[in-house]
Parts: structure tokens; sequence; C-alpha cells
């Protein structure tokens, strides 16, 4: 049989040969289901569609039935409507040629009511059987092609094809829907004891332990913020949390109290190795390795099965003072072995930082400036200090007598 028709462009399709003619009306294309559930027409083969429906005007196009198919547990059925406003309807689990034979008893039946009623109407295009396949389109390989390609044709190209301002659109969608799944599944996948799912709980949990240990502690909101602040704690406070916090209290999984025990216990013992004497650079270095190790721990096993056990932190929770006490130290204790750690105070560290910080905001252009002379702040940093090392190692004076003014008469 022949198609006619622009579909998808329209959607009515002729399909016709010398005998039979069909018209037909794609009101819904459906989809295929996965392969391993798809069902096919016998002889020829062609898929069924899920949530199909079609109008189709047959025999001199004076009947109109419309046929639907839906996928129910994996197994289609087969819908006609017909009659007036399609009030009627049959449908059948079998084939779309077993919803037809029934289509055309109940049909025939209507039809000879009417007859009966006014004797002079002919019927003869009931004759003919047509095949289920037909009266339901499932032939129309227009429709079937434009089904096919669909989900191959989501205008997917390579990401390394796209302009820069398509690739950023991309990502952001795809983060946006990654964050989206998060959101949707965090209750299923994160542990209740996240801080995001119940704050109260904890912070009622600390305060109590905190009280236990007889520190005074506190937790609030900042002013038209969320962020949640805290009592910074100060050196012999914060030294008795770390030694006697019982973790277990606060903690609904043993698993992460002991975790995090063993890491607190042994930052506890670096703590008195720095204060050790007779601590070799070679085994701090060991020690505080170790302890790295323990604090960057990835999460093992499977995050749905029992034996998931979650990481500790993140390569990001690195902050300057771990990079240093791991990596430099040692070192320090070595060259410096007569006076100790205990000899050594930050507060060199942090005065420099804000000296940085002051000449970030009053020296440089922040990264800015002229396209053709721009310099990385840093940069700038550098030069200024390096011109001020300059000034101080060749007694160049940094002040400049005032200039004396002469009257010529
Ligand atoms: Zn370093």
């Amino acid at each position: 049989m022949k198609e006619e028709g622009t579909y998808p462009k329209s959607s009515f399709i002729k399909l016709f040969d010398n005998k039979r003619t069909y018209f037909y009306e794609i009101i819904k294309e459906g989809t295929y289901p996965l392969t391993e559930q798809l069902h096919y027409t016998r002889n020829p083969k062609h898929p069924i569609p899920h949530n199909y429906v079609v109008k189709t005007q047959y025999g001199k196009a004076i009947y109109t039935v419309e046929c639907s198919i839906e996928y129910v547990e994996k197994k289609p059925l087969y819908k006609i409507c017909f009659g007036v406003n399609f009030s009627r309807e049959v449908h059948s689990w079998e084939t779309s040629t077993d919803a037809a034979c029934k289509y055309y008893q109940e049909f025939n039946v209507m039809k000879e009511m009417e007859k009966n009623l006014n004797r002079y109407q002919s019927n003869k295009e009931n004759k003919g059987k047509i095949s289920g396949s037909l009266l339901f389109g499932l032939k129309l390989l227009s429709v079937e092609r434009v089904r096919r390609t669909m989900s191959l044709d989501l205008k997917i190209r390579p990401f390394i094809d796209l302009g820069n301002s398509q690739k950023r659109r991309r990502i952001l969608g795809l983060s946006q829907s990654i964050l989206d799944i998060v959101e949707r599944e965090r209750d299923n996948t994160f542990h209740p004891d996240d801080q995001t799912a119940n704050e109260e709980i904890w912070k009622g949990k600390i305060l109590s332990e905190m009280q236990r240990l007889n520190i005074s502690f506190q937790f609030w909101h900042e002013k038209n913020t969320n962020n949640l602040s805290y009592t910074s704690l100060m050196g012999p406070d914060k030294l008795k949390v770390l030694k006697e916090f019982d973790l277990f209290a606060v903690f609904q999984s043993i698993t992460r109290a002991i975790q995090i025990r063993a890491l607190w216990d042994q930052f506890n013992e670096l703590y008195h190795l720095i204060q050790n004497k007779k601590t070799t650079g070679e085994f701090f270095r060991y020690k505080a390795k170790s302890w790295l190790d323990e604090f960057t721990a990835p999460s093992t096993g499977h995050p749905n099965r029992d034996n998931f056990v979650r990481g500790m932190y993140r390569i990001q929770d690195i902050t300057l003072y771990i990079h240093v006490l791991c990596n430099h130290v040692a070192e320090f204790l070595e060259i410096h072995h007569k006076f100790g750690l205990a000899a050594f105070s930050c507060s060199p560290v942090e005065k420099k930082n804000h000296m940085q910080i002051c000449l970030y905001f009053q020296n440089t252009l922040k990264d800015g400036g002229n396209r053709n002379s721009r310099k990385s702040a840093i940069l700038e940093m550098l030069e200024h200090e390096n011109r001020q090392l300059y000034f101080a190692s060749n007694r160049v004076p940094n002040f400049f007598k005032k200039s004396k003014k002469y009257r010529l008469e």
C-alpha cells in the first residue's frame, strides 16, 4: 500500500491501494518501550507503540474510529472507540486484529439495528474484513520512523562542537539536574547525622556535652543570615574538648564516633609530640603523615550496602595550617630543636597576612587595570615588597627634603 502525507509536519496521513483507502490522524504518536519489553505485530513485523492514539477513517471515509494502545503491566492493551462521540468501546489484550474483530461484531449489531430502522441504506463497505494493524495504523512507516529516531534526535551534539555559551549552558543544565537529583535523594542517601537533616538535635547534644565538661559554649545565628556561629574555644578548653568530648553521645553512628575519636586522639598525640624535646623530625613527619591519611580517608564500600564507611574530609578541607603541620613542622623541629616549637608563635604569620591584605587593597589594582599592562595582584605585591627590601638594605632615604623656593628679583 502507498503512504501519502508529510508526517510529522502534518498529522494527517493517507494509506491506500487500488482497493482500499484509509485516512489517519495521529493524535498521540506514542513511544516504543525498551527493547526487551517491546511487542510486535505478526507478519509483517511492526513494533507496537505505547501511549498511542490515532483516528482512523475507512470505507470511503464514512466510518471513523479512535484506536489507542497502551502497555499495561508490560502487555499492550488495544482499544477501539466508535459510535456517536466515540462513546462505545471494545478492547483486547490479544492483538489489534482481535480488537478489530470485536469492533466488527458490535458494529454489525449496531448497523443491523439501524438497517431495521432505515431499510434503504446499504452497507456494502462492511463486507471485506480489515486487519487490526491497518485499523490501528501500525503499518504507517512515516510514524514508525519518527518514533524510532525520537530518542536519538534529542539534538545531542558532541560537547566539543558546541560554542562557549552553549557549553556553559550545557554544564549549568547538567549541574542543575544533578542538584535536583541530590535534593530528591538527600534523605535516602545521607545519614541522618548530617547537619542538614536535624540541626536542632545536634545542637542540643553538643550543648549538653559541653555543659558536662564545664565549658561555656553557645550557638547563634548571625543577623540576617542563615550561618550558624558558635563560640570559638581557646587553648585549655579546646584541649579539654579534644581529649574528653564524648563523641558517642553526639553521633548516632558508632562507626562515625569511633572514626572521629581516633582522629582526635591522633591529633592530641601530635600536640604532645611537638612539645616533647625528644621528638625527632623523622618520627614527627611519619606521625603527621598517618594523621593526614586518616583525616582524608575516602569512603569505602557501596553507599546503599551495610559495608559502607563514609570518608572523613575532602582534600579541599586541608587548611594552610594543616599543610604546614604535615609538611614543614618536622623540618622546624630538626632545625630548632633546642627551643622547641613552644618558643614560636603564629602571630607574625597572622600579622604578615594582615599586612598583605592591606597591601592588596591599597597598593594593587586587584588583578584588574589596563589590558596591556595588566598584572596579577600577587606579582604587584611581591614587587612592592622587593622595593621595600631594596630601600631598607641600601639606605635609600625614604623621604625627601621639602623643596625650597627661590625668588628671582
Ligand atoms: Zn609548603
